[in-house]
């Protein structure tokens, strides 16, 4: 099977917005096993758009566009293809209803152009919008004029905001394409998330005893990301359920304590399930991160429930004041020390009253450093129902990439001690 991915934006090709899509479409086919085989972006002009399209549905069996389906003037996609593929655009009464809906139960006033959005080319299936107002649309072209014989291929029109796109993507599309177009053999894709070893270690360690499963049809990647590496498992045919399954076993076996979930959860999202599970809290205590951790913990829906409180103590008085951190400490030790993490891991445990504390300090840079203490040099301390455990890490990276690495190490760490694999030295 073709698949064929156009992103349509200006915006996208004056450099304004990041094409995420070519990226999350990808890959979530690519995990249900259809592999897209071309991409391209274009500007949101006429030209641009039924070039690119024709061009696609001349190959491809699904071709997908993204954006231009809002109601303002250059949210032009579904005229064009419509008016391309001569299908008239009718008014969809439910689609119609949907976005009146829409704006009415946010008590916003509707705009002026909001119903162009229920007009539909002839034909063509509704994916709603759960989270705005422009549906996706997929049409049936058949038979399709731009491809030798007439063979027929399907186009499917997805709206611009990642956050309508993904839900509707997820719960419309994947569903419709598994009925029209079913994959044409069994496919199993398993992701397991790694953190806290590089991608070459990790190869390492698993590729020599996944030979046998390669050699059996697996197909296996590593995609390494700030902080952490996937490892993907995939299979095709009667028996990919096993080869993934035998996979799994061995790269656990390998590298078991360093996965920390699956797909695509992200470790502050296993942290988060983790300790709701358990009924149990969490204090944080951040300097050099900045509130990056209690960003990350707070993007996860629940968090509420086991994060009290989190304090950034940037001078050596708001980490006296706010976690008790002991001058003696930070003079004898400085601020970026063993003892002084310790002491803020343990000052949010008893300020947040929580089961767990974390405590960061570190030198983020580019100044600040000495020999002893590099540049992104950084202590982590995790207190609990155990003796504090502190580790020290050299991150020497920009300060974005430092709070990112920085905090998805403090949770690593948390996570080892929540599972007792780190408990000792
Ligand atoms: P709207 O109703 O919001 O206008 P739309 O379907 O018309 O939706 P666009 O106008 O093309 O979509 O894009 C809306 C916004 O969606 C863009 O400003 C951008 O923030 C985001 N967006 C569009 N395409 C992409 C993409 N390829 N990757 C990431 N974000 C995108
Ligand atoms: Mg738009």
């Amino acid at each position: 099977m073709i698949v064929e991915l156009v992103n349509t934006g200006t915006e996208l090709m004056l450099g304004r917005t990041l094409n995420t899509h070519q990226q999350w479409i990808c890959r979530q086919l690519a995990d249900a096993g259809r592999v897209v085989s071309r991409q391209v972006a274009v500007p949101d002009t006429a030209e641009a758009i039924r070039h690119s399209v024709r061009e696609s549905l001349s190959r491809a069996d699904l071709v997908i566009t993204t954006g231009g389906l809002g109601p303002t003037s250059d949210d032009v996609t579904r005229e064009f293809i419509a008016a391309m593929l001569g299908r008239p655009l009718r008014e969809d009464l439910e689609t119609f209803a949907r976005i009146h809906h829409y704006f009415a139960a946010r008590q916003r006033a509707e705009p002026p152009h909001a119903q162009v959005q229920a007009m539909v080319p002839e034909g063509a299936i509704v994916l709603p919008n759960s989270c705005g107002t422009a549906p996706g649309l997929a049409i049936e072209v058949d038979p399709n004029p731009f491809r030798p014989g007439g063979a027929k291929s399907w186009l499917v029109m997805l709206p611009g905001p990642p956050r309508e796109l993904r839900p509707m993507f997820r719960e419309s599309l994947i569903p419709l394409l598994n009925r029209v177009m079913p994959v044409d053999e069994p496919f199993v894709c398993r992701t397991l998330r790694a953190t806290g070893i590089g991608e070459s270690q990790l190869e390492q360690a698993v590729a020599p005893g996944l030979k046998r499963c390669v050699d059996a049809g697996l197909e296996l990647g590593y995609c390494a990301r700030i902080g952490q590496v996937d490892v993907r498992l995939a299979a095709r045919g009667s028996e990919a359920g096993t080869v993934v399954a035998e996979a799994d076993k061995i790269v656990r076996s390998c590298i078991g304590t360093h996965i920390y979930g699956e797909g695509e959860e992200e470790i502050e999202e296993t942290i988060v399930r983790v300790l709701t599970a358990r009924k149990e809290t969490l204090g944080l205590a951040e300097s050099c991160t900045g509130g990056c951790l209690a960003n990350r913990i707070t993007n996860v829906p629940g968090a509420s429930q086991v994060l009290p409180a989190g304090w950034v103590t940037y001078s050596n008085e708001a980490k006296q004041l706010c976690l008790g951190v002991k001058s003696e400490s930070l003079d004898r030790f400085g601020a970026v020390s063993e003892e002084v993490a310790r002491e803020m891991a343990e000052g949010a445990r008893v300020k947040a009253g929580s089961t767990y504390g974390i405590g960061i300090t570190g030198i983020a840079g580019p100044g600040g450093g000495s020999p002893e203490k590099p540049v992104g040099t950084v202590f982590v301390g995790v207190a609990g129902p155990f003796p504090t455990l502190v580790r020290r890490y050299l991150n020497p990276f920009d300060r974005e990439t430092f709070k990112q690495v920085t905090s998805q190490q403090a949770m690593d760490l948390l996570r080892r001690a929540l599972q007792g694999a780190d408990t000792a030295g």
